[in-house]
């Protein structure tokens, strides 16, 4: 796969400052297919110092000029989707139709909005005698992990361009292919040198430096919540803004109303897709304990039949956690119903899709992010039960609920302690506010509410 020798820093590809170097492999056949710059704090310092040039330039850019660029931005991404498509899929291993539709798809979609969304917005508003502006926040440092590598990017870069921010980006270490991807595009689109600026690099070493820079006035973070506490608190210490996106243990609430067959099986595809690498997938099943036994049935069919469509996790210590995790909840109780920790090929990455019954709420299984292809049916008595467990996580990013009646499904999806809600199987859209309650995280990225996170609000008074 081609990559570049080097940083993306003031509208140039740079020699990095050190020699290091990350291998990128395919989870599918384990071999490197490329190697990208370790950077460092040297980096890192150049890129903040690159961003913070092209600041006040670029935020004094009027709207309808940074939204031309986000268009720009969003046609070359339309222009070199099947590119994009091959490189998620050689560095991250989810199979291609899935990489072409969600992988290449979201992002098209998300910098679309967000070339709507930098021309509508109010940036400027009447409160009483005063004018309240819309101001960007400055440089922001962005540090996005794997698992949807250009969406993390674009839900991130697209919001800060929209506000008149600039950015220091550091990707994934398993994922930078994507990101230089994506860095091409940005300089194709005309952006001007310095508003976005790229560091790959290791997340101890770059990543930690951009979160502890004093040039960057807000860190943006999307990864485990382990990371985001420290991140949360470095930002905390230095009174600069922070966002954070973190992990989930979202559940698919199954009321006896609903259509049980179809609730089972969308359940069973949105933990499969991208080989349960979702923050935000339905993992914990909850199903009234009368059609239990039935959904359990229904979901080791789903799960069987999605067999070797699933691609591999991104990684060997992802691989080795997942089927340490299925391990786990063998030896807790939980029974088995389809797949199991067997790596189901010799070569590659790969977890079968597994499913777990008469799984507790209290079972590790049932509170811990596992990030695999592994969904757990818990049984409820009643509505109230439901709530209990589907509340009783550290987490509260998404949800579903199942119900005959929308207005059934909303009166419970209103009690949850969760960001967002699908309800009978809702739609993705992007201009709805994601993000999480509780240990899930800190702010909301895409539509207005992700815009609003990269401004800051000053007042004139008359
Ligand atoms: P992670 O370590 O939190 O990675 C996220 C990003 O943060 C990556 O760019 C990472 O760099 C960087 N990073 C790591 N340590 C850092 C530090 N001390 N300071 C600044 N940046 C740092 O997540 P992971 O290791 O890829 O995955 C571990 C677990 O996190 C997964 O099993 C899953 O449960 C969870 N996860 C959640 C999400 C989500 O969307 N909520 C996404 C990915 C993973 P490196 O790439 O070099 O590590
Ligand atoms: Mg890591």
């Amino acid at each position: 796969m081609k990559a570049h020798d080097g940083m993306y820093i003031d509208g140039a590809w740079r020699p990095a400052a050190g020699r290091d170097t990350i291998p990128v492999v395919n989870p599918a056949d384990e071999q490197v297919i490329a190697e990208v710059p370790a950077g460092g704090a040297e980096d890192v310092d150049a890129a903040v110092r690159a961003a913070r040039a092209a600041l006040p330039a670029w935020a004094a850019t009027a709207p309808a000029e940074r939204a031309a660029r986000i268009a720009a931005l969003r046609d070359v991404l339309v222009a070199r989707k099947d590119e994009i498509a091959e490189t998620v899929t050689a560095e991250l291993g989810a199979p291609l139709p899935f990489s072409q539709a969600v992988h290449a798809g979201v992002p098209i979609l998300v910098a679309g909005s967000y070339a709507g969304l930098a021309a509508s917005y109010a940036f400027e508003e009447k409160v009483g005698n005063s004018t309240v502006y819309a101001e960007p926040v400055g440089v922001v440092g962005a540090i996005t992990p794997w698992n949807y590598p250009l969406h993390q990017i674009v839900a991130k870069v697209a919001p800060a361009l929209a506000a008149g921010c600039t950015i220091v980006l550091k990707p994934a270490e398993d994922t930078p292919l994507t990101a230089q991807l994506f860095a091409e595009a940005v300089h194709e689109a005309g952006v001007p040198a310095g508003v976005f600026n790229l560091v790959t690099g290791l997340g101890p070493v770059a990543g930690q430096a951009l979160a502890e820079h004093e040039g960057v006035d807000l860190v943006s973070f999307t990864g485990s919540t382990a990371v985001g506490r420290k991140i949360g608190a470095t930002a905390g210490a230095a009174v600069k803004r922070v966002a954070l996106e973190l992990g989930g243990k979202s559940a698919n609430v199954i009321l006896p109303s609903a259509d049980l067959a179809k609730a089972v099986g969308v359940g069973v595809a949105n933990v499969m897709g991208n080989s349960g690498q979702t923050c935000s997938a339905w993992t914990r099943m909850l199903v009234h304990t009368s059609q239990y036994d039935e959904a359990v049935a229904l979901a080791a069919e789903a799960a069987a039949k999605y067999g070797d469509r699933i691609g591999p996790l991104v990684n060997a210590e992802q691989h080795a956690r997942v089927r340490g995790y299925i391990e786990r909840g063998v030896a807790e109780g939980a029974r088995l119903v389809a797949g199991g920790p067997e790596a189901p090929r010799e070569q590659g990455y790969f977890v079968s899709p597994t499913v777990f019954a008469d799984v507790t709420p209290e079972m590790t299984v049932a509170q811990e992010e596992i990030f695999g292809p592994v969904v757990s049916l818990i049984r409820y008595e009643d509505e109230d039960d439901a709530l209990r467990i589907a509340n009783g996580t550290v987490y509260g990013l998404a949800g579903a609920v199942w119900a005959g009646d929308e207005a059934e499904a909303v009166a419970f999806a209103r009690r949850m302690d969760t960001g967002q809600v699908d309800i009978n199987g809702g739609r993705f859209n992007p201009l709805a506010p994601f993000g999480g309650y509780k240990q899930s995280g800190v702010g909301r990225e895409l539509g207005s509410h992700g815009l609003a996170e990269y401004l800051q609000t000053k007042s004139l008074q008359f």
